[in-house]
């Protein structure tokens, strides 16, 4: 895609921005209504990403398919639906991050099976890392994939995995030996015996629904280990480093779309500023503009090279903190007793800090963009 069609996306997905608006305060209240509010109000198999040959009918601008499969479409149309509601958009059915690890792992009877079961009606997936006990260090992880005659079996828990409990497929990272090279990515169908999820209860981005994935003794087929036709180089972190980085712009430009929506809301709420908030206005403005231009730099640069999240990182790290800035500083301006007086603004509030975790969390991207810059990767990026 050329850069000439991204206004007419942005606009396209400003129109389907409006319907997420008007369901975000009940979607909040319960995150179970993902089907019935999502499904029929929003074109969801034109928005996630599906590839050409399981999408019959893929959006269209200017006449032509764009398939939003590259991370720059992805950010220019999110970021429009996040600025309505990121939870819905984090609640839509489709691939999202399992869908990067397949495209980088799965043989193509693996990929077939996938894409087959996620296009095929509203379906949500999941990528199951994070642990109770381990969070996302990959070097404790304590999910193990063992072998019992001709089949596997998988046991542990994840925890905070988006849109889990609601999930028919999706991918868990288990360790099959010792040491970063024996984790791997394994296709996890929920209707076997010996899966559990459960959803939590969260203050942030309430849409994803949040869940506790329970795993004990489940049967894997060995076919359904991704990426065992590869070298152990070439598995499960390999392809979880380059999901990370290959997502974390779609991340950022969903804290982008959140504090994009808290400056809208504070300058629809109030019409007075004295001259000190204008300038508070102003700076929001440029920094609004800045973190855009940031969000799709890394963008581009995740399409040209996923095994770099320089730029991804320190694009979160900006929109992130300019999410957390503007909406809380939003319900100060708007007095005392805002979070109670202006429901959306509130949600939008507890939304924003959600980010900081997503993806890990800010502390690991200054370090990502700390080694990155040290290792001469920036220039490139900023190249992208
Ligand atoms: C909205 C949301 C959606 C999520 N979705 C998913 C999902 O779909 N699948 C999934 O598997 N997980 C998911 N997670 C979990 C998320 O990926 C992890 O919580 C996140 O990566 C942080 O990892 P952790 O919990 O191990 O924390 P840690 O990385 O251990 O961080 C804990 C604290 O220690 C600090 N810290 C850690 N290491 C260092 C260091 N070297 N130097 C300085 N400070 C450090 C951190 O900054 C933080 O303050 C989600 C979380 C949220 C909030």
């Amino acid at each position: 895609m050329t850069d000439d069609v991204l206004p007419a996306l942005r606009a396209r997905a400003r129109e389907y921005a409006d319907t997420l608006r008007a369901t975000a305060l009940d979607l909040d209240r319960d995150p179970s209504l993902a089907g019935t509010v999502l499904d029929g109000a929003l074109p969801w198999r034109q928005l996630v990403g599906l590839p050409a040959a399981y999408n019959a009918d893929p959006l269209r601008i200017a006449g032509r398919p764009v398939l939003l499969d590259s991370a720059v479409e992805q950010v220019t149309v999110l970021e429009e639906l996040a600025r309505a509601d990121a939870g819905a958009v984090l609640a839509l059915p489709g691939p999202s991050m399992s869908g990067f690890v397949i495209s980088e792992l799965a043989d193509d009877d693996q990929a077939d099976r996938y894409w087959q079961v996620v296009a095929d009606g509203p379906t949500w997936t999941f990528f199951g890392m994070t642990e109770p006990a381990h969070g996302s260090d990959p070097n404790s992880m304590g999910t193990t994939l063992r072998p019992d005659g001709d089949r596997l079996l998988l046991t542990g828990t994840k925890r905070y995995v988006g849109n889990g409990a609601r999930a028919r497929i999706g991918v868990v990272f288990a360790r099959r030996n010792a040491g970063p090279l024996g984790v791997v990515a394994v296709l996890v169908d929920t209707g076997r015996p010996g899966f559990t999820g459960v959803p939590l209860s969260t203050l942030g981005l309430r849409g994803l629904q949040l869940s506790e994935l329970r795993m004990t003794d489940l049967p894997i087929d060995p076919a359904d280990v991704l990426g065992r036709h590869r070298s152990a180089t070439r598995q499960g972190m390999w392809a979880a480093t380059r999901t990370f980085n290959r997502y974390r712009p779609v991340v950022s430009c969903l804290a982008l779309g959140v504090a994009q929506a808290g400056y809208d809301y504070l300058t629809t709420a109030r019409r007075r500023f004295r001259a000190d908030e204008r300038h508070q206005l102003d700076d929001w403005a440029q920094r609004l503009a800045g973190t855009r231009a940031l969000v799709l730099a890394a963008a581009r640069a995740a399409d040209r090279n996923p095994a770099d999240g320089t730029l991804a990182s320190a694009a979160k790290i900006r929109a992130t903190r300019l999410a957390e800035e503007v909406t809380t500083t939003a319900a100060r301006l708007l007095g005392p007793g805002a979070r109670w007086e202006h429901p959306l603004l509130d949600k939008l509030v507890r939304d924003a800090r959600a980010f900081e975790f997503m993806e890990g969390t800010g502390n690991i991207q200054r370090l990502t963009l700390a080694q990155g810059y040290l290792q001469g990767r920036l220039g490139d990026a900023r190249a992208a």
